[in-house]
């Protein structure tokens, strides 16, 4: 999965630092994140990097996190690609990129980026909001409002009935590969709830003996996912929500597709039905 880059070791441990010209910097346009154009991997410029043309960066930087002892900053400043060498590229090479302690910064810079662009202004009294010290949040000057990164809890279920597994394709998304149940845990409901809610939703289908599996966190979409395992109950008939599914089908574990070494949680759980995982 993405966020396992050992033996390197991703610290989130917020620190009032300044920015040194080793630092290195994520810089973001949209959707794209700023790179060396030279190279085929994902190479992140440092301060030292721009230190001639863009001398003064390293005051507006904001910390984000460290990986070993190398220092990621947040830079806001856009049109970076002036200097010769740098370039945008597409967010998308987060997902093809082999080397996940590349990606997996490259990824939550993004989703922090996406916080702090999002969160410029106190949504309660519209004051221009402070970067908090201590500790990752903001918070508003004037009415003293605090927020911190948002992420929102996300069940996946992997359903098995017997030696199968039940894979989905979503409607209307580019994404067109097999996936399993998924769905945003609601306000008031435990993430056992929402896996039995979610399954009856999209596929008609009861379940029980709920297990949780392992978790995730997932930049793109600002979630934590919360994988869990459950196995039919009563009927294998499927009831399709076709608003959000285009196909529910339950799929022998020997014809459940490979992806192993993939950046997902619905991956590692595909690849551990079809290693023989079985409820005691
Ligand atoms: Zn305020």
């Amino acid at each position: 999965m993405i966020q396992e880059i050992a033996p390197r070791i991703f610290d989130n441990g917020f620190k009032n630092r300044k920015a040194v010209p080793e630092d290195l910097f994520l810089a973001y346009q949209e959707d794209e994140v700023l790179v060396n154009g030279k190279k085929d991997k994902l190479w992140y410029p440092s301060f030292a990097d721009f230190e001639e043309s863009h001398p003064h960066l390293k005051a507006a930087a904001q910390f984000l996190f460290t990986v070993d002892d190398v220092h990621y900053f947040l830079v806001e400043e856009k049109g970076l690609d002036a200097v010769a060498g740098w370039n945008y590229v597409s967010t998308s090479r987060f997902r093809s990129e082999k080397k996940f302690w590349r990606s997996f910064p490259g990824a939550v810079g993004w989703q922090l980026n996406r916080w702090y662009e999002n969160h410029g202004y106190c949504s309660r009294c519209r004051e221009p909001m402070g970067r908090g010290i201590g500790e990752r949040h903001l918070q508003c000057p004037s009415c003293g409002l605090r927020i911190y990164p948002t992420i929102s809890p996300v069940v996946i279920v992997g359903v098995t009935h017997g030696d199968r597994l039940l894979l989905t394709r979503y409607a209307g998304r580019d994404y067109g590969g097999y996936a399993l149940i998924a769905g945003f845990v609601e306000i008031g409901e435990t993430l056992e709830e929402a896996v039995s809610r979610e399954v009856m939703e999209e596929v008609g289908l009861e379940v029980r003996k709920i297990k949780y599996y392992k978790s995730q966190p997932w930049p793109f979409t600002d979630t934590l996912l919360a994988g869990f395992f459950a196995e039919l109950a009563g009927k294998a008939v499927i009831s399709l929500q076709e608003d959000e599914l285009s196909q529910a089908v339950w799929v022998s574990r020997e014809d459940v597709p490979d992806d192993e070494g993939g950046i997902s949680l619905t991956a590692e759980m595909m690849a551990t039905f079809k290693k023989g995982f079985l409820w005691r």
